[in-house]
C-alpha cells in the first residue's frame, strides 16, 4: 500500500487547475484510482441512503462523484492515447475494471432510478431547466434500456441476452481477425507489380519477409517478392494498381467472403445476434431493435430515415451510372472491351482520377506550414465566432511539442483552453485524430470551471530545418477536431453532464466537426492557411482546383455504397425475421439492387466481416454517418445563403451559430437546436449541391 506522504504528492489527487501532466508517472495511477473509487463508492452509498426527489438532493451529488474521475482518471485515459509504455498499460488494465465497475454501479442503481422518477413526477420537475430535464430524462433512459425496470424472469432473460450479445460481439470479430490472417497471396511475377506506388511495394515486401523470416535472400520493394493480404492498407491500393486482372479478382472474392466458411464463419452468428436483439426489444417494450437505438438519437423514427435514404438514392443513382460509364469508356480507349467486372471498378477508377485530377500529397504540402495553417484557422474563428486564442507556455504537458492556448471572447475574458498535441509519434501515441475533454464546463459550490479541450492529431513532424508541412487531408483533420472541440469549448451550459458535447444525441454529434471542415474548400479561407514554406507563395490557382473538384469525384458512386450498408443495417433491424425464409444475404443482395449498379456478386458474403454494427457500436444506427452529414452540410449553407465573401453578414451568421449549436450543447433536443440555428428543420439540398448530385 502507498503511504500517505506519496498520495499526497500524487498528482492524480488534485482537485483543482490543470492536470499536471509533466508529473504524472505509470506509478502513481493505482494508488490514486483505487482511492478515487473507495471513496466514491462510499459516497454514492450515502447519497443512496439519503436521496430525496429534488434536484439537490440526487444529481447535484451525483455530479459532484464525478469530479474526483475527471482530475484521477480521465487523464490516464489521454496518457493512455498519447504517452503510452508497457508499465502504463499494466496499471490502466489493473483499475479499469474498478472503474467500468463503479460506472455501472451508478448509472443502473435502483435507488436512483426510482427517485429520479419520483422526481420527475412531482411538483419540483416545472421547477426544473431544461437541460435539467434532459439530464434526468437520459438518465432514466439509459437506465430503463438496461433492464432496470425489468423484474423476475424477464430480468434473468435480459440479462442472459446481454451476456450472450457480448460474447457474440467477441467472437464475431475474432472470426474477421482470423479470417483475415489466414489469407495471403503471394505476387512473384515483377510484371504484375508494374505501376504499384512505393508504399505498396514496401508493404508488400514487408508482409512476405515477415512470413518467411530464415531465407537467404529477403523481398525487396523493387523486385519482389510481395505479399498482398486482406488488410485494407494492402487491399486498398492493390485493387486500384495491379494490372493483372485475375489477381485482383482472387483477392477480391477472397475478400468479400472473409469469415464465410468453416469454424470461421459469421453467418449463424448474425442470425444468433439479430434474434437475440430483436428479443431484447421486445423486453423493453420496443417493436424492434432499430427504435431501441433510436431511442436515444435524433433521428425521430424509422420512416424518417427511409425517406432520407431513399432522398439520397434517388439523387445519387444517375450520377453513379455516369461514373461507370466513364470507366468503361477510358477502359475502351485503352482498347480492353470486355466486360467490366466489379473486381474492376477500383483500378479503372483509379487510371481515370489520374487522367483528371493528378496531384499529390507531397505538391501541396510544402504550401501549408503548421504555423501558417493554424494562424489562418484561429483567425477565421474570431472572424466567425468573436474569439482571440494565445498560446501559453509554462503550462505542464506530457511531450515537448504539445502546445496550449486561452481562448478569450470579444471582452478579452478567457472562456476556454485547449492542448494541441498535433504531431505523429508512432513510438507512444495511438494513430488517428480525436478531440476528448479534458475538464468540462460545470459549477460547483458558486465556482464555474472553464471547460478545456485535447485536440489530437497525428500529422507529419516539423524535420531538421523544415517545419511541419501538412497535407491536405491533416489540413481538413485540424479543422474538423477543432469544430468538436468549438462545441466543447464554446458551452454556456453550466450543468456537466450536457455541457459541450456531453448528451448531444450520437447521430448530431458530428455536425460541428463537418461543418469546420467546410471552410477548407472555401477559396479565400484556404488561401490564407496557404504560403510556401521556403518563397511564401500561396497555392496556385490551378492546384486549388484539382483539389476541389477531386472533393466530388464519384460522388454518386461513393454515396450509393455508403446507402447500401445504412439500407442494409435498418432493414436487418426492423423488417427481418430470423425464422423466416430470407437470409440475411439474401436481404443484403436484394437492397443491393437499389444501390449497386454494377450488381454484387452473388456469392457475395460482406455482411460476414460488416464489424460496424455486429461488433462495433452501429447496430441501427449506421445511417448516422449520412444524417450528420445532411446537418453540417446545411448548417453551412446558412452561411453560403448570405454570401461567404459578406464579413458583416458572415460575422452574424457565425454568432448565431455560436449562440445555438456551440453554447447549447446538450441542453436541449438536437432539432430544436438546429431549429433555432436553421430557422427550419434541415434539408438534403445542401448537401446534394456539396457533393456535385444536385439536379437541374
Ligand atoms: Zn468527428
Amino acid at each position: 500500500m502507498a503511504d500517505l506522504d506519496s498520495l499526497e504528492q500524487n498528482p492524480l489527487l488534485a482537485t483543482s487547475g490543470l492536470p499536471d501532466f509533466a508529473a504524472i508517472r505509470p506509478e502513481h495511477v493505482v494508488p490514486a484510482v483505487q482511492k478515487i473509487v473507495t471513496e466514491a463508492t462510499e459516497k454514492l452509498v450515502q447519497v443512496e441512503a439519503q436521496l430525496a426527489p429534488t434536484w439537490e438532493e440526487s444529481l447535484a451529488k451525483l455530479e459532484e462523484l464525478d469530479r474526483p474521475f475527471e482530475y484521477g482518471w480521465k487523464p490516464v485515459g489521454h496518457l493512455f492515447g498519447v504517452k503510452n509504455s508497457d508499465e502504463l498499460r499494466v496499471a490502466y488494465e489493473t483499475v479499469l475494471p474498478q472503474v467500468v465497475e463503479f460506472g455501472l454501479r451508478a448509472s443502473q442503481s435502483e435507488p436512483i432510478y426510482r427517485t429520479l422518477k419520483q422526481l420527475r413526477d412531482s411538483a419540483e420537475w416545472g421547477k426544473l431547466s431544461e437541460a435539467q430535464q434532459r439530464i434526468i430524462t437520459d438518465r432514466i433512459k439509459g437506465a430503463e434500456l438496461s433492464g432496470i425496470a425489468l423484474t423476475g424472469e424477464q430480468r434473468e432473460r435480459f440479462n442472459a441476452i446481454e451476456q450472450e450479445l457480448s460474447q457474440l460481439s467477441t467472437d464475431f470479430s475474432n472470426h474477421v481477425l482470423d479470417a483475415t490472417k489466414a489469407y495471403s497471396l503471394d505476387v512473384t511475377n515483377a510484371a504484375d507489380a508494374e505501376g504499384w506506388p512505393s508504399t505498396l511495394r514496401n508493404l508488400a515486401a514487408n508482409a512476405w519477409n515477415a512470413a518467411h523470416k530464415d531465407v537467404a535472400t529477403p523481398a525487396t520493394p523493387a523486385a519482389g517478392p510481395w505479399r498482398v493480404t486482406l488488410e485494407f492498407p494492402l487491399f486498398g491500393p492493390f485493387m486500384e494498381h495491379c494490372r493483372n486482372g485475375a489477381l485482383r479478382e482472387q483477392l477480391y472474392r477472397a475478400f468479400v467472403t472473409r469469415a464465410s466458411t468453416g469454424d470461421l464463419n459469421n453467418e449463424p452468428l448474425i442470425v444468433r445476434f439479430l434474434k437475440l436483439r430483436q428479443e431484447k426489444a421486445r423486453l423493453l417494450g420496443y417493436k424492434n431493435f432499430a427504435d431501441v437505438s433510436l431511442a436515444r438519437k435524433m433521428a425521430p423514427s424509422v420512416d424518417a430515415i427511409r425517406k432520407m435514404f431513399q432522398d439520397l438514392r434517388s439523387a445519387a443513382w444517375d450520377a453513379a451510372v455516369k461514373d461507370l460509364d466513364d470507366i468503361r469508356q477510358l477502359r475502351a480507349s485503352r482498347g480492353d472491351n470486355a466486360p467490366l467486372n466489379v473486381w474492376d471498378v477500383a483500378f479503372w477508377a483509379e487510371r481515370l482520377r489520374e487522367e483528371r485530377y493528378a496531384y499529390t500529397d507531397d505538391e501541396l504540402r510544402p504550401y501549408f506550414p503548421f504555423e501558417k495553417v493554424l494562424d489562418g484557422l484561429f483567425q477565421l474563428l474570431g472572424r466567425l465566432f468573436e474569439v482571440t486564442i494565445n498560446q501559453q507556455t509554462d503550462v505542464s504537458v506530457w511531450n515537448p511539442d504539445v502546445r496550449y492556448y486561452r481562448v478569450h471572447d470579444a471582452a478579452g475574458k478567457q472562456i476556454a483552453s485547449f492542448y494541441l498535441d498535433a504531431f505523429s509519434r508512432p513510438e507512444n501515441k495511438r494513430g488517428g485524430a480525436w478531440m476528448d475533454d479534458c475538464l468540462g464546463r460545470r459549477k460547483m459550490g458558486g465556482q464555474l470551471q472553464l471547460p478545456v479541450a485535447h485536440l489530437v492529431c497525428n500529422q507529419t513532424p516539423p524535420h531538421g530545418d523544415t517545419p511541419s508541412l501538412m497535407s491536405f487531408r491533416e489540413v481538413e483533420t485540424l479543422f474538423h477536431e477543432m469544430g468538436h472541440g468549438l462545441q466543447h469549448m464554446l458551452t454556456k451550459v453550466d450543468f456537466a453532464d450536457c455541457a459541450g458535447i456531453n448528451g448531444v444525441e450520437w447521430d448530431a454529434v458530428e455536425l460541428p466537426s463537418q461543418f469546420m471542415e467546410n471552410w477548407c474548400y472555401h477559396r479565400p479561407t484556404l488561401l490564407s492557411l496557404t504560403g510556401h514554406y521556403q518563397t511564401g507563395e500561396p497555392l496556385p490557382e490551378a492546384l486549388f482546383e484539382k483539389v476541389r473538384a477531386a472533393k466530388n469525384y464519384r460522388a454518386g458512386s461513393m454515396m450509393l455504397r455508403q446507402l447500401l450498408f445504412g439500407m442494409t443495417d435498418i432493414a436487418l433491424h426492423t423488417e427481418f425475421d430470423p425464422t423466416g425464409i430470407e437470409s440475411p444475404h439474401e436481404l443484403n443482395l436484394r437492397i443491393s439492387q437499389q444501390t449497386s449498379v454494377l450488381p454484387l456478386l452473388p456469392e457475395d458474403r460482406s455482411l460476414c466481416s460488416f464489424q460496424h454494427i455486429f461488433s462495433g457500436g452501429y447496430a441501427a444506427g449506421y445511417y448516422s454517418y449520412k444524417w450528420a452529414e445532411i446537418l453540417s452540410a446545411d448548417a453551412f449553407s446558412a452561411f453560403e445563403e448570405v454570401g461567404l465573401d459578406n464579413a458583416d453578414a458572415i460575422h452574424l451568421t457565425g454568432q448565431r451559430f455560436r449562440d445555438t449549436v456551440l453554447a447549447l450543447g446538450g441542453s436541449q433536443h438536437p432539432m430544436q437546436v438546429f431549429k433555432a440555428f436553421r430557422g427550419r428543420e434541415p434539408k438534403v439540398d445542401a448537401l446534394l449541391r456539396h457533393s456535385g448530385l444536385a439536379k437541374g
